[in-house]
């Protein structure tokens, strides 16, 4: 692929206005770098407070999108579920990277776990589901319990249900409106783990150590690093993100989420998902890393070399959900707590509103 080298003072373009996108914009000051971001009316989108430029205009907004195009030097995102037209549209005008093909690949779960499995890289065993009969094939051949996953749009939980021995298959689809699914055996893993990667244009990869993570109401609750598994097996995920990253040529920050299962006398590392960008499970490196996951991505994007990512404690990150964040000025006072809070507006239930890492002796 062509290499985009950037000058400092040239600006990137951010896709998405989230808390991901404001500290990517964070990081990209620091270089030197400015950011203008595109994100839709209806996000509260906390990263425009810090962003040189902002196009507030929806994702199906050509004219908008061609403006903000010609106003930016290369363009990212931090939200996955950008449109696929709308990244084709920008791609023709200017470089956007990663590649849009790899949204292509990560916003549907089969082709995901498809593309996973042809690197002969283990998932949980899954089906498809898009009728009934396919799916009482799928309940036959995956057994239960298993998870009915919606194949689009689903992300801290949202779009799975989970059906135990007892429970109705079809009951369970009709739930989340028989879009089309998957049905994944359950996978009972000893921890969840994930592995934050950035790759560079010239194709060089750097992770970060291994975080583990804990999920509440499947929302992300608290990451710990390093992750508590065996040097083998933090090998074995760190080359799992290598190979998902070279095979997409990826270009800039992934996260790899996967299953340990504990085996007779060894552990096996299963993928559960891709997240093409920044990842929450990577906030630590703000604070307990010589390098940001977000500056890392903002180093690839712009052409610039990677930094060797050096930690310099255990840490410890705790998401600030909901009404949580009330308790900000409680965190302010923790010895050796970093105190993130993204300003969003409205406190939602289930809202990652900030979050704290916490250094650890
Ligand atoms: P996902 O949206 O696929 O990342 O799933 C959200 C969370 O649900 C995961 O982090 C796990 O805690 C749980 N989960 C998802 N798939 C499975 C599975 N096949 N077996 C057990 N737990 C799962």
């Amino acid at each position: 692929m062509s290499v985009t080298i950037l000058r400092p003072g040239a600006t990137i373009g951010i896709l998405g206005g989230g808390q991901l996108g404001r500290m990517l914009a964070l990081a990209a000051a620091r270089l030197g770098l400015k950011c203008h971001v595109y994100s839709p009316p209806d996000a509260d989108s906390c990263a425009f407070a810090v962003a040189s430029a902002s196009t507030c205009a929806p994702y199906e907004d050509y004219g908008a999108l061609a403006a903000f195009a010609d106003a930016v030097d290369v363009i990212t995102y931090e939200f996955e579920n950008v449109p696929a037209k709308t990244a084709a549209f920008l791609a023709q005008r200017r470089g956007v990277l990663p590649d849009p093909a790899v949204l292509a690949k990560t916003q549907d779960r089969l082709v995901e776990k498809e593309f996973v499995a042809k690197l002969n890289i283990p998932t949980a065993p899954f089906a498809v589901v898009g009728s009934t009969a396919e799916l009482q094939a799928a309940v036959a051949r995956i057994g239960l319990p298993a998870v009915l996953k919606t194949r689009r749009f689903g992300y801290d939980g949202k779009g799975q249900k989970m059906i135990g021995g007892g429970d109705d298959p079809d009951g369970a689809w009709a739930s989340l409106k028989r879009v089309p699914a998957i049905l994944e055996r359950f996978v009972p893993f000893e921890r969840e783990i994930s592995v934050v990667a950035a790759r560079s244009q010239n194709g060089r990869v750097q992770s970060f150590d291994l975080a583990e993570n804990e999920h509440r109401e499947h929302i992300l609750k608290l990451s710990r690093v390093p992750a508590r598994v065996a040097e083998s097996v933090a090998e074995r995920a760190r080359q799992i993100a290598e190979t998902i990253a070279n095979a997409f040529d990826y270009v800039g920050v992934l996260a790899v989420e996967m299953f340990v299962v504990p085996e007779q006398s060894d552990h096996t590392v299963l993928v559960n998902e891709i997240a093409p960008r920044v990842h929450n499970s990577g906030h630590w490196t703000l604070d307990a890393c010589t390098v940001s996951q977000f500056e890392q991505h903002v180093r690839a994007v712009a052409g610039w070399p990677l930094a060797k990512p050096i930690r310099s404690a255990r840490a410890e990150m705790i998401n600030l959900i909901g009404a949580e964040v009330e308790d900000y000025a409680k965190w302010l006072e923790v010895p050796g707590a970093a105190v993130h809070l993204y300003g969003k507006r409205e406190i939602r239930a289930g809202r990652k509103m900030g979050h704290v890492t916490r250094l650890l002796p």
